[in-house]
């Protein structure tokens, strides 16, 4: 074992639970044994140092797929409200029946606990908040079930703002900011100790939950504008306003989120992502990256492969001349940080 494969990463996004959903097989075994598909199962994120992170509950448009450039249509409240219960309660199973092995973590602590004890630390996300009408009924029940971090869009428009659409060499200044129940749900947040990530935003909402929220600002899985001029990327000045509260940036590890040529090509060098990670350091500080792989959610380059690859990218990021303790910022100890301020403990 190389001594770069022990460093533990906490990572700020993965789709796992979409890919069990969509498998024909039973998806808590597959989840706890393992399989070929896919990104991330526990043997291939033992292997690889993945000690947990956010998992996501992202319910696909209608339709899906589309081209590139196609507008995503929404799904609707209670569907999507049904398809939420359903990948929570998965998420609940695979803990049930994980012998220990994994812990749907409700606080810092419980994070800690858990990468110290290898168990294998969920955090109930939400990427797109369409399963919660405008009353927020579903938000205050589903704090209680466990979540704890939300993304009020995915790229699509719902009551709250305006997803900001996929577009190739664009800023990410497409369309208008919060709505009023946006704005509701934005202070619920708040109240409730709910993470908001910023991920999918554009730019107008961005700055509208800028303004509104006292809570450190994350994206938990998007990368440098000024190296890929991607919508879903984060230009110098929202980078600035994330360090200005104290949050991070999950770096993404997708190839269209890292490449300057907008192109779906798994043939994109580790250093690439270690660039984005650089730059980011460069202009706003170590601790405000880290990751947010978006694993079994995207194109990833061919050469990480899976949770099971991730000790590739710890090499890399000790080849660029990160030191131990920047590596561990970067790997968790960020990421665990921000989300202690955000719950409040
Ligand atoms: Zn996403």
């Amino acid at each position: 074992m190389t001594e770069s494969s022990i460093i533990p990463v906490f990572d700020g996004h993965n789709d796992v639970l979409l890919r069990l959903r969509r498998g024909s097989s039973n998806s808590v075994n597959a989840f706890l044994q393992g399989e070929s598909a896919g990104h991330i199962d526990l043997p291939r994120a033992r292997q690889g140092g993945l000690a947990g992170g956010l998992c996501a509950v992202f319910i696909p448009s209608p339709d899906q797929p589309r081209t590139e450039n196609d507008d995503f249509p929404t799904p609707s409240q209670p569907d999507a409200l049904n398809e939420t219960l359903a990948m929570f309660r998965l998420l609940l199973a695979i803990e049930a029946q994980s012998n220990g092995a994994v812990k749907v973590c409700r606080s810092a602590a419980d994070i800690r606990g858990s990468i110290a004890d290898r168990r294998f630390a969920a955090v109930f996300h939400i990427e797109g908040a369409e399963a919660i009408a405008a009353d927020l009924d579903a938000l205050y029940v589903l704090h209680q079930a466990g979540l704890r971090t939300l993304g009020p869009v995915w790229s699509r428009p719902n009551v709250f703002a305006y997803g900001v659409p996929f577009r190739f060499r664009s800023t990410p200044d497409i369309g208008p900011g919060l709505s009023d129940a946006g704005k509701d749900l934005v202070r619920a947040c708040n109240e409730l100790r709910i993470m908001i990530d910023l991920s999918h935003m554009n730019e107008q909402g961005f700055w509208d939950i800028a303004k509104l929220s006292n809570a450190p600002l994350v994206a938990s899985h998007s990368n440098a504008h000024a190296i890929s001029p991607h919508s879903r990327n984060l230009t110098d000045k929202q980078l600035d306003a994330i360090r200005d509260t104290g949050g991070l940036v999950g770096i993404n590890f997708g190839v269209l989120f890292l490449r300057d040529d907008g192109t779906r090509n798994a043939d994109t060098p580790i250093e690439l992502l270690v660039r984005h990670i650089a730059y980011i350091a460069e202009r706003v500080g170590i601790e405000h990256v880290a990751l947010g792989s978006d694993f079994d959610g995207t194109t990833i380059p061919q050469a990480l492969g899976d949770a099971a690859g991730l000790p590739k990218l710890i090499d890399a990021l000790r080849a660029h001349g990160f030191d131990d303790q920047a590596i561990r910022n970067i790997a968790h100890e960020n990421w665990i940080r921000v989300l202690e301020r955000s719950w409040g403990g």
